[in-house]
């Protein structure tokens, strides 16, 4: 298994963190950077990174030496002088509270411990509650001495202005597919083709899927196509078990299958299309159940599902009723596939 929280060395980037580091050796960087870009792609190890350059023992690094005192104590996540602040594990809701706040703003009042610079790493960002963003505005806007921040966020329109106003946006995209394959095999994952396609990019997300996520997400997937098939009656006793207990663990479930629908849809468009390319397939441990997809829906098929699934995504943020937002789901899949059914039920495999 693969250590994924503590990496320096994610790929993609490159002309990001060569800007950055560019900028650390100029002296020349903001004193708040906001780190965007969709979730899984390692911001926050391109935070540390970034303080392993510039506190790296090799004076003028473009990148850490990985040798030094400081990028190991980086790379273990115990260096003094790199705060890593994230969600108040004192509190039910995933936030961080005005006390973490007023916490941190104490300990930078210290000078720092070894570092030619401090970092503060906030992650999620956009977790800071009202009061809490409030306490901190003035440290963004004049960080003491040798002292950075990085906030790191996926959801950037979730900050308050205020907050945003007081950052430099620096934003990471998804890795290309090749480049993203390689650096997946040399890490020993056995199936990159898929892993990178699964992951949309993103190579921390592609590592936890290597770790167990593609696996649940395949058999939600066949348990739900095994459903479809069924007559009425066993479709509902699906949905009910899918939304049984309590609410993050079925949202959770209910997500897996909304995924599972869209990646299928996805894969079928590209196979009636003819363009499944060297991308390779969201579903390629079991590519005939794509062309079997494809086959019961044409593409007017396709997008009556896919708006069925932008209806349930919808559903969920709004709080409707699981069982209900299931049943519908599943009707109106159902209704679409129609006789592509019975063939449906051949090429997956039961339980
Ligand atoms: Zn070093």
């Amino acid at each position: 298994m693969t250590e994924t929280r503590w990496r320096l060395d994610y790929p993609g980037n490159e002309g990001v963190r060569a800007r950055l580091a560019d900028l650390a050796q100029r002296d020349h960087l903001h004193p708040c950077l906001l780190f965007e870009g969709p979730p899984g792609l390692g911001k926050a190890a391109a935070a540390r990174w970034l303080a392993a350059v510039i506190n790296c023992a090799v004076e003028g690094a473009r990148a850490p030496c990985q040798r030094c005192w400081s990028c190991k104590r980086i790379a273990e996540g115990n260096h003094p002088d790199v705060i890593e602040v994230g969600l108040d594990a004192d509190k039910a809701a995933a936030i961080i509270s005005v006390k973490q706040a007023r916490d941190l703003i104490s300990s930078l009042g210290l000078r720092p411990f070894h570092a030619r610079r401090r970092f503060v790493i906030i992650d999620p960002a956009d977790a800071m509650n009202g009061a809490a963003a409030n306490a901190l505005l003035k440290t963004f806007e004049e960080p003491p001495t040798d002292t950075g921040f990085v906030l790191v966020t996926h959801q950037p329109t979730a900050l308050l202005a205020t907050v945003r106003s007081r950052t430099q946006r620096v934003r990471f995209g998804p890795v290309a597919q090749p480049v993203l394959r390689a650096w997946l095999a040399e890490q020993g994952v056995a199936d990159p083709v898929r892993i990178a396609r699964l992951s949309e990019g993103c190579p921390r997300r592609a590592l936890e899927l290597d770790q167990g996520e593609a696996t649940a997400r395949a058999e939600a997937r066949n348990a739900l196509v095994l459903a479809l098939t069924t007559p009425l009656e066993q479709m509902f006793s699906f949905s009910q078990s899918l939304t049984r207990g309590d609410r993050a663990a079925w949202t959770q479930r209910v997500e897996r299958c909304l995924d599972a629908l869209d990646e299928l849809n996805r894969d079928a468009l590209r196979i009636v299309s003819g363009h499944v390319g060297e991308d390779g397939l969201y579903t390629a441990d079991l590519p005939e159940l794509a062309e079997c997809w494809a086959e019961a829906l044409d593409v007017d098929g396709l997008r009556r599902v896919a708006e069925a699934v932008v209806i349930a995504r919808a559903d969920l943020d709004r709080y409707v009723n699981a069982r209900l937002l299931v049943d519908n789901l599943m009707m109106a899949v159902a209704t679409q596939l129609g006789r592509g059914r019975v063939a449906l039920a051949e090429v997956v495999p039961a339980g």
